[in-house]
Formats: structure tokens, C-alpha cells, sequence
């Protein structure tokens, strides 16, 4: 006999994991993340004023998978990786002044930091459904971001996709200058792909069609 029911729901304690996970990511007045500087600034808005639509994304089977990639590669780098220190999920931060004079915390979380003496490498674990036009520049960004903000030697980026796992070393770096700036632009959206997979373009005057 096949029921939809059993003794225990473990569907919806991942869901639950995966709506708590995202509560650790709320937002504080003068943090701006590093994710804030590689995506569409009016998301940070519309996540204000519709967060509705954006814990719909908590449901959305394809992120669910990629929490679990990340949960089991930092696990199983935690285990192999013999010649570095291996620390997950570490947060680190940088003030910066913005042109009117104020200042904003910067904050990031890296996935996975290796620490060998005063060496430190970041890995950003990407998951994606295809392999196709990887490593891709928000990716890039967010690797020269993440080099500034912990002043990593370089960031790996890991893709894990059903038809390639692989890396890219990036070793080039964001600095003050770029990070102000990219917090003060209204370019939305910051990349031309953004609006086909966005959860606000139900009700977005700034949606464009993307080049996918
Ligand atoms: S629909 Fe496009 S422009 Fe509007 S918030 Fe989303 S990504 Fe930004």
C-alpha cells in the first residue's frame, strides 16, 4: 500500500528548516549583503513591502536542493580537505562611507573558508540546473566581493550542476569604490537576466524582457 501520509512528515520539517534558514538572513538597518551588491537593488525593496512573495521562494523545490548541496559540501569538504583549516559558513563585515557621509555595514557570509598560516581561500558553492555560460558574471562579482570583504586570496567558485562539477578560481577583487557604488546604483535590473526568474516581476514597472 503507497499512502500519501506516514508515520512522520519530513517534507515539512525541511520546509520548516528551510524558512529558518532563511530568518537568519534578516535585515538590519545599515547592513547591506554582499548578495545585496550582485542582484537588482529594487528586490531589497519589494522584499520590504511584499515579503509574501519572497517566502514563496522557500517553497521552490529547485532552491531546496541547492541548501542540500550546500550542507552536504561543506560537510564532506570539512572531511577531506587536509592541508587547510575548514570553517563554514563564517560572517565577516567592512564599513564603508557612503557619498552622502553615512556609513553602511557590508556583511557576507562565505560558505566555506580554508585557512592555511596567514592564507585564506573562500569557496562559494554554486548549484544550478545547467552548465551553460558558467562562471557567470553575478557569480564573478559576488567572488570579487567576497576577496574584498574577508581579504581572501582568491574565492573558489564550486559549481555543482547534474552535468558538470567544477571550479574557477578568482582572484581579482571589488574595493571601496566599487562597493559604494554599487550600493548607491538604481540599475534595475543590475543584470539583464534577472527579471525571468524574479518574484516580483507579478507587479514590477521596471521589468524588462530578459536575454536568457
Ligand atoms: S522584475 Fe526585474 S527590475 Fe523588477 S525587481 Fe525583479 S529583477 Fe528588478
Amino acid at each position: 500500500m503507497v499512502s500519501t501520509q506516514g508515520p512522520i512528515d519530513v517534507v515539512n520539517m525541511i520546509y520548516s528548516y528551510t524558512k529558518a534558514e532563511r530568518e537568519k538572513h534578516r535585515r538590519e538597518k545599515g547592513v547591506v549583503w554582499v548578495t545585496d551588491l550582485v542582484r537588482c537593488p529594487l528586490k531589497r525593496l519589494y522584499e520590504e513591502l511584499y515579503p509574501e512573495l519572497s517566502l514563496r521562494e522557500v517553497f521552490k523545490p529547485s532552491l531546496i536542493v541547492g541548501t542540500l548541496i550546500h550542507l552536504g559540501l561543506e560537510r564532506v569538504l570539512k572531511e577531506v580537505v587536509q592541508e587547510f583549516s575548514v570553517e563554514v559558513e563564517t560572517e565577516w563585515s567592512k564599513d564603508v562611507v557612503l557619498e552622502d557621509g553615512s556609513t553602511v555595514v557590508v556583511r557576507g557570509r562565505l560558505d566555506v573558508l580554508l585557512s592555511r598560516g596567514p592564507e585564506r581561500i573562500a569557496v562559494e558553492i554554486k548549484s544550478s540546473r545547467s552548465d551553460r555560460g558558467i562562471p557567470q558574471r553575478h557569480h564573478l562579482d559576488q567572488a570579487r566581493a567576497y576577496n574584498w570583504l574577508a581579504d581572501t586570496a582568491g574565492t573558489l567558485l564550486l559549481y555543482v550542476t547534474p552535468s558538470r562539477v567544477t571550479q574557477f578560481y578568482v582572484e581579482d577583487r571589488m574595493d571601496a569604490t566599487e562597493v559604494v557604488s554599487r550600493i548607491a546604483s538604481r540599475r534595475a535590473p543590475r543584470y539583464s537576466w534577472e527579471c525571468a526568474y524574479c518574484a516580483y516581476s507579478v507587479l514590477c514597472p521596471s521589468k524588462v524582457e530578459s536575454q536568457l
